[in-house]
């Protein structure tokens, strides 16, 4: 699948001077190269966003959404292909691909059903004091100008979707920049937008390397920045630009909180099967995924055992193949750097149960008990497929455990209680909680993102429409 890839700069197809190379996470092998923008490009890129803001502002809602559509539509066409060229770019197992493509198809519908919709619009009697007689006052929402999109290499496609999809229904310009390991994903929706009627400057799709970003960040035309990936490099770009709106994406450490009355057969078969999934989900490497499990003590020794056979269940192997579910990480490094995790955890006295290998890029599913509460693998972000499992004295302990934490994106919490539900509802410092499921549960319209340093502010299609968007208030007088 090796092929050289344009950029796409003001809405067309563009080659840069020099490439670079992207390569199999899996075998190593050339799957594309990628043409560089040169900083003439990228200073166009920008010019051309900039200069076309109030009319892109100004189009009809419905041509916004028709090209919306035309994109989910081409991107169900295209599904196979997508899905095959995310997994060789990234790693991920095909069938998991296919997912993602879907997901990215309803992400593209879901902004142009908010397109026809959104407005903001909101009438306020402004009498209700004696200095406001005669006056109403109107709102409606506006863009706040050019939005620049970072998106990270894990879901390459969607998340590149997330950024792209919810300007084009705003009507704000967008300069999107993919992950430097998996931009093939991204470009390809430049080629479905480049089949629709938008305005020419109203998006480009730069792969930017990481150290040209700052002057790109840093540019005045483009007040928003919409960021999903690391916590080290998202809160250094917004402490750059403090000024700037930022929405943050950033990591977790998921919990999932099975309680006490999570306790029949059934139940317990169908936590562990969750969990095992979601922690081996793409080699752990998604923001949501399980990465501590807090059992309560009376259904702890039943559900272990059944959690350690669901790992030991999980195929790994070429992510080409159908029957894979566990591919290899991004590279060798992150899967080296798991590695030396999982080995501070295990010299500090936790118990390894399954797993704890690697073999060039690809680390074994693992199961860890007894980890201390100072190792990394307990305090920071793992991204790889490692669970560790404790034990939690009732429902106060288990809620206490999972905010004990820095992170705070989403919790999920195995009970059929639905008081437990709100409790939990209230107690969990996350910016979402799944009941009756793993954190790793998310649907493309609902609000998502964290809260400590997981981020700030949501994505969601509408959340981030918001986002990329203020509220103007229009007074009349004399009324
Ligand atoms: P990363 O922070 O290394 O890179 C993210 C993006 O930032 C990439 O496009 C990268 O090229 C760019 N970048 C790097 N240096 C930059 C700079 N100086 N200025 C501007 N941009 C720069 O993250 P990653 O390894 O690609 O992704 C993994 C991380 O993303 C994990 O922490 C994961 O939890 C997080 N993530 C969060 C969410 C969410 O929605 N909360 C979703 C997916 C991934």
């Amino acid at each position: 699948m090796t092929s050289s890839h344009a950029f796409w700069l003001a809405g067309r197809q563009v080659t840069g001077e020099d490439t670079f190379d992207v390569t199999s996470p899996w075998d190593g092998g050339l799957v594309g190269k990628v043409a560089l923008p040169t900083d003439a490009q990228i200073e166009e890129a920008v010019a051309a966003a900039y200069a076309v803001r109030e009319d892109f502002a100004a189009t009809p809602a419905h041509v916004r959404a028709a090209a919306l559509d035309h994109v989910s539509r081409r991107l169900v066409e295209r599904t196979e292909e997508i899905a095959r060229l995310i997994s060789a770019e990234n790693g991920k197992p095909v069938k998991w691909a296919r997912g993602e493509v879907g997901r990215a198809v309803s992400v593209f519908r879901f902004a142009a059903e908010e397109a026809r919709r959104f407005n903001g619009g909101e009438a306020q009697r402004l009498d209700t004091d004696a200095g406001g007689q005669g006056r109403l006052a109107l709102t409606r929402r506006f863009p706040k100008g050019v939005v620049l999109g970072i998106a990270p290499f894990n879901f390459p496609l969607n998340l590149c979707a997330h950024k792209i999809a919810p300007a084009i229904a705003a009507g704000a310009p967008i300069i999107l920049k993919p992950a430097p390991a998996t931009p093939l994903s991204g470009l390809v929706i430049g080629e479905l937008l480049a089949e629709t009627d938008l305005p020419a400057g109203s998006w480009s799709i730069l792969p930017v390397p990481n150290d040209r970003m700052p002057a790109l960040v840093q540019d005045e035309r483009l007040p928003v920045i919409s960021f999903t990936g690391s916590e080290k490099v998202g809160y250094a770009i917004m402490d750059s630009v403090p000024r700037k709106h930022c929405t943050l994406e950033l990591g977790g450490n998921g919990a999932a909180v099975v309680l006490g009355d999570y306790a029949s057969d059934a139940d317990l078969d169908w936590a562990a099967t969750r969990i095992a999934t979601f922690s081996n989900y793409q080699g752990g490497q998604s923001c949501i995924s399980v990465q501590r499990v807090i059992a309560d003590a009376s259904v702890y020794d039943r559900l272990l055992p059944r959690i350690v056979s669901a790992v030991q269940a999980q195929v790994t192997g070429d992510p080409a193949d159908d029957a894979t579910d566990v591919g290899p990480l991004v590279s060798e490094d992150a899967a080296k750097r798991v590695e030396a995790w999982v080995r501070e955890a295990v010299e500090a006295g936790a118990q390894l149960l399954t797993g704890g290998k690697r073999d060039g890029a690809s680390y074994a599913p693992t199961v860890l008990t007894d980890v201390p509460a100072d190792t990394t693998i307990s305090c920071e972000e793992v991204f790889g497929p490692v669970l560790t499992v404790r034990k939690a004295d009732g429902e106060g302990d288990a809620f206490a455990a999972v905010n004990d934490s820095k992170y705070g994106l989403q919790a999920g919490v195995f009970t059929h209680d639905l008081q437990a539900a709100f409790r939990a509802h209230r107690a969990l410092e996350v910016g979402g909680v799944v009941i009756g499921d793993v954190p790793s549960y998310r649907a493309d319209q609902m609000p998502y993102g964290g809260v400590k340093q997981s981020g700030v502010g949501r994505e969601g299609v509408k959340f981030a429409m918001d986002d990329y968007t203020y509220e103007r208030v229009l007074v009349l007088t004399g009324l």
